[in-house]
């Protein structure tokens, strides 16, 4: 928790991205009252996305912010996750994650769209400021900063917290002139890097009948690791009676946005839909796996 010297004046925080660490960072400023505002480049929330494994430990922050009871009710709970690693469908191992006593909390999984929604509800509309999408930062020292946005518009702060994920325009902008300064780390004047691609998403929800492992209380977090083939996936159950999937295939060698946007414009810098209906398209008849427990192994569902 932030703790503040009511006698200082206060800086005022801007916050680029209304993604889940935008949202988690406005939500702690407003348990202190810290000056802040958030800009979303999106107009409006988007339910996208699959499902968010929150450990054990993160059960102090929602604490903190009052939010505790709501994630646990929205949640499901993670007492372990299971893998195999094998054609035949066997459990390779359990991995336990069930250490309430140690940690105080237990960890739970979340659609992601119903947990930005939550942290989406903790910052008052006045301070969330959704269409804005930041083009460039300019640090004024002493001054503060300002960020322009592609409205024609800008506004000025004391601190700006770039959470605008992978592609960050405020890193881009920062970079930019730490290099014109001689300043940029060698290290990170190259393209970002990725040796993975991952596609993510969520069913409607399904009918219980069909799919009982879905009534289990604690989520069904199946993890399958296929042998010599570059693909790993996972299944997820929720409190909503939905799964939620990630498929992960694992490219030969690892390649930067800069190759991407040259061969192929829709993958990299921005996922496209081309690229995510193509890789849709390679990976729909692949099993989904649901746990056994009156047999050692994992049934096909
Ligand atoms: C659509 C999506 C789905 C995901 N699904 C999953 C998942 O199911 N499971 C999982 O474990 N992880 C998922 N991730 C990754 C996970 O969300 C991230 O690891 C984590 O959310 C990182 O949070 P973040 O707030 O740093 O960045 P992000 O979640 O990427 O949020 C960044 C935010 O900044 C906004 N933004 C970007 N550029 C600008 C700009 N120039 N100006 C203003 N705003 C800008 C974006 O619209 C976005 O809302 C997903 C990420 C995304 C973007």
């Amino acid at each position: 928790m932030l703790h503040v010297d009511p006698t200082k004046k206060r800086p005022k925080v801007l916050i680029v991205g209304g993604g889940l660490g935008g949202l988690s960072l406005g939500m702690l400023l407003q348990q202190t009252d810290i000056p802040y505002e958030n800009f979303e480049r999106a107009s409006e929330p988007k339910a996208l996305g699959s499902a968010i494994a929150l450990s054990a430990a993160s059960g102090a922050l929602f604490k903190q912010c009052n939010i505790y009871d709501e994630v646990v009710a929205i949640g499901k709970k993670t007492l372990a996750l299971q893998a195999i690693a094998n054609e035949q469908r066997r459990v390779d191992y359990r991995m336990d994650f069930s250490a309430q006593e140690v940690l105080g909390a237990i960890g739970h999984v979340i659609a992601r769209p119903a947990l930005h929604d939550l942290l989406f509800r903790q910052i008052p509309k006045d301070q969330i400021h959704m269409g804005k999408k930041v083009l460039s930062t300019d640090d004024q020292g002493d001054k503060g900063v300002t960020v322009t946005f592609g409205d024609g518009t800008s506004t000025s702060g004391d601190i700006l917290i770039g959470a605008d994920g992978a592609y960050s325009a405020v890193r881009q902008s920062l970079f930019k002139r730490l290099k014109a300064q001689n300043k940029l780390p060698v290290a990170d004047d190259v393209p970002l890097p990725y040796s993975t691609v991952c596609l993510v998403g969520q069913t409607q929800p399904l009918n219980p009948a069909e799919y009982p492992h879905l009534l289990q209380d604690d989520c069904q977090f199946i993890n399958t690791l296929e042998e010599n083939k570059p693909w790993a996936w996972i299944t997820l159950t929720t409190q909503q009676g939905t799964m939620c999937w990630s498929i992960i295939r694992f490219v030969e060698e690892s390649k930067t946005s800069t190759d991407d946007k040259n061969n192929n414009p829709s993958v990299g810098q921005e996922w496209g839909p081309e690229a995510a209906e193509a890789m849709c398209n390679e990976v729909h008849l692949f099993p989904v796996m649901s746990d056994n427990e009156s047999s050692p192994g994992l049934w096909e569902i």
